[in-house]
């Protein structure tokens, strides 16, 4: 890096925000300046279900390991302050009542430990040897994932799962934490290392090739802000950001909601993240059935929804539910349009398909709070992290649902490229550049989304 670069960070999301504890902490860069047009953490970082995972089961060995890097350095933060951003390590629990799913199941979690996620543990037998999660605490060795398939062990262990779950794979490094205080522990760390915030809107992006400073509104007047380093990340307006550079980023914004509700009886507090694997019909009564049967508007509620209905306890009274049955590429607004028609009544219904005990909420939710906002998304669902064809000009963005587990190692790897210290294996899987390589190309026309939430 030359005598005195001048950072400016665009963003002070958790992507940002990881971006400048990185530079001032671990590399000691002296000049690092934040933009944030709102309040940090506010527009899509605290929207999360908080949860992380180092179960990647495809299509490389990228993500997992980046991820296992990420979630090092989230241990590390939880280490070092006395576990202040509440991190656990319960697991994520996905489950199937599918009997044709378990071959599936197995080989997913066979899949996540060729890409280097730990060993799988087979549990066909009621006296099979399978070590519980603790509720609290992230000290856990166990790593990879249990696949239980002996039915008897799994109703011992998780007693709320629909009787006829078949199968449930528990993947062990993975579980959730406190978002908020993870971006605040950063941000903190950040400015005592003189981190300059700055309140006010990037409008323009100054260079002709190589990156000079940007121009920020600030309460209707305009002010220039010399950089020789510049670092995107604008989240969801992350593309119109990078256009004022020139830049046309391969990312698109899908609406994603979560419902979270007062809850006494349905989860029970010491359960893991749970995933449903199945494609399923709500359940409804036989009256309910009826009226919507006799409903145009309301009929297709009658109609089959797609697989990964997730949630889990959220503290001593909530729960967080997902049902990402609405996911097409729009153009992100604020404030957030209001969620699809029905959202918490699906949710839980859907969820209640999982754990019967949410049945008992049908139709009344208690208190249920709907919040959202935008996966931003390459087509390959991979995050895009490090230099541009710009001189100068860095992206952090791509993080589609995975933005809160993923920052850490994504402020960590840009950090990385712009003071030149030596890249890990996996920094080429996240160059932009990846698109001009015809056989990459070529792959990701074979790739699913591996499986991701
Ligand atoms: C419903 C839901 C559930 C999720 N669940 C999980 C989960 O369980 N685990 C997980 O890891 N991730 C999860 N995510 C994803 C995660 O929340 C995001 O990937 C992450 O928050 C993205 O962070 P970011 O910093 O890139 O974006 P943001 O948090 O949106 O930050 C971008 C910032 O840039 C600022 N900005 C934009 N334009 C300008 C400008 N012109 N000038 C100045 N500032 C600007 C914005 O104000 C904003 O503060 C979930 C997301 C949603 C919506």
């Amino acid at each position: 890096m030359n005598a005195s670069p001048k950072i400016v960070i665009c963003g002070a999301g958790i992507a940002g925000i990881a971006a400048a504890y990185q530079l001032a902490v671990a590399h000691g860069a002296k000049d690092v300046t934040l933009v944030e047009a709102g309040n940090p953490l506010s527009l899509t970082s605290d929207k999360s279900t908080e949860a992380y995972r180092n179960w990647w089961p495809g299509p490389d060995w990228q993500m997992t390991a980046f991820m296992d890097r990420s979630i090092d350095l989230i241990e590390e933060i939880a280490r070092a302050t006395d576990n202040r951003i509440n991190l656990n390590r319960r697991g994520y629990l996905f489950a199937t009542a599918d009997t044709a799913k378990i071959e599936f199941l197995s080989e997913m979690a066979e899949l996540a430990e060729s890409r280097g996620a730990g060993a799988v543990r087979f549990h066909d037998s009621p006296s099979s040897a399978y070590v519980p999660s603790h509720e609290r605490g992230f000290d856990s060795a166990l790593n990879g994932a249990d696949v239980i398939t002996d039915r008897s062990l799994i109703r011992r262990h998780f007693p709320y799962l629909a009787p006829e779950t078949v199968a449930v794979a528990h993947a062990r490094r993975a579980g959730w934490l406190s978002a908020q205080q993870l971006g605040a522990v950063m941000l903190e760390a950040a400015r005592e290392r003189g981190v300059k915030l700055v309140r006010g809107k990037v409008v323009g992006i100054e260079g002709n090739g190589r990156v000079r400073g940007v121009t920020i509104e600030i309460n209707d007047m305009r002010e220039r802000l010399e950089a020789s380093h510049l670092v995107l990340a604008a989240g969801p307006m992350q593309k119109e950001m990078a256009q004022m550079a020139g830049l046309d980023l391969p990312i698109i914004a899908e609406r994603h909601h979560k419902v979270s509700f007062a809850d006494t009886d349905g989860v029970p507090r010491s359960a893991p993240m749970m995933i449903w694997l199945d494609a399923q019909y709500l359940p409804w009564s036989d009256d309910e059935r009826a009226a919507l049967e006799a409903d145009d508007e309301a009929r297709w509620l009658l109609e089959e929804f797609p697989a990964g209905v997730h949630g889990r306890p959220d503290g001593a009274h909530a729960t967080l539910l997902l049902f990402n049955h609405h996911g097409e590429a729009v153009e992100p607004e604020f404030p957030l349009p209001d969620p699809p028609p029905h959202y918490a009544e699906i949710a839980l219904r859907g969820m209640s398909t999982m754990v019967p005990g949410l049945r008992a909420y049908a139709g009344k939710p208690t208190r249920p709070y709907v919040d959202g906002g935008y996966y931003v998304k390459t087509r390959e669902n991979r995050q895009l992290i490090g230099p541009t064809p710009v001189d100068g000009l860095y992206v952090s963005c791509g993080y589609s649902g995975f933005g809160v587990m993923a920052s850490c190692a994504g402020g960590e790897l840009v950090a990385r490229h712009i003071t030149g210290a030596p890249l890990p294996d996996y920094a080429p899987a996240f160059l932009i550049s990846r698109y001009q390589n015809p056989q990459y190309i070529k792959l990701l026309d074979q790739w699913g989304d591996g499986g991701q939430l």
